[in-house]
């Protein structure tokens, strides 16, 4: 039986989440979200929460000693995304190493590819579902009804990074500290390109066969 862990690499808001909730339906796959997992902490105002509130609203990565001890509890015995973690080469080393202790490894990186225009544009209207976490757009990506989440009828928040301050503060992060972990994931040859610019369904799709005939390789 295939255990397949992929990893879903790319700058803030390329579509990641919405990926990792479509292939957690559609593959029985466990989402591994260290974003989410952090701002539950800061919803229960855990002292993590409260170490983490300020990295996350000033857009700044919570440093990695936090975010690597949260992943030993998170890790299942199904397939797994892992959703915005790694994101320092220290994480990364560290994951290899998590994993390599439960007999596992990351099989396949995906690196969502989209331009810094888009990017700003999707993250400053982006809604957000507060039980879900579910994303829709102020513009192109509607609720049925306004401000509620069409998938569990929950309130829709606009996340308090999601302003222009802390986007661009995101976006300098990713390139400083995330970017080469594209090389690090090159160099073990694991790592795929995914155009991030077409509709969530069709990126879905590209992944699926990607995920399948990894799953293929393993029958
Ligand atoms: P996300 O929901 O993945 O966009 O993450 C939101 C914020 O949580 C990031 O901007 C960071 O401040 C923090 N965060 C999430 N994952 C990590 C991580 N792997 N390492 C450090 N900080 C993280």
């Amino acid at each position: 039986m295939a255990n397949i862990c992929l990893l879903l690499l790319g700058a803030p808001g390329v579509g990641k989440g919405t990926q990792a909730k479509l292939l957690m339906d559609s593959f029985g796959m466990c989402q591994i979200s260290t974003g989410e997992i952090l701002r539950k902490e800061i919803r229960n105002k855990s002292s993590l929460g409260e170490i983490a509130k300020k990295y996350i609203n000033d857009g700044l990565l919570v440093p990695d000693e936090y975010v690597i001890k949260m992943i030993d509890n998170e890790l299942c015995d199904r397939n797994i995304i892992f959703d915005g973690f790694p994101r320092t080469l220290e994480q990364a080393k560290a994951l290899d190493k998590i994993l390599a202790q439960k007999n596992k490894k990351l099989n396949i990186v995906l690196n969502i590819v989209l331009d810094k225009e888009k990017i700003v544009k999707r993250l400053s209207g982006r809604l957000t579902c507060s039980s879900c976490a579910k994303s829709y757009h102020v513009e192109y990506d509607k609720p049925s009804k306004e401000g509620i989440c069409d998938l569990c009828s929950s309130a829709l928040y606009q996340r308090a990074d999601d302003n222009e301050e802390s986007i661009n503060k995101r976006l300098q992060e990713y390139e400083n500290k995330t970017k080469p972990l594209v090389e690090f994931y090159k160099g073990k040859n694991i790592l795929l390109d995914i155009d991030g610019d077409d509709e969530a369904l069709n990126i879905f799709n590209n992944i699926s066969k990607i995920i399948n005939k990894e799953i293929e390789s393993y029958a």
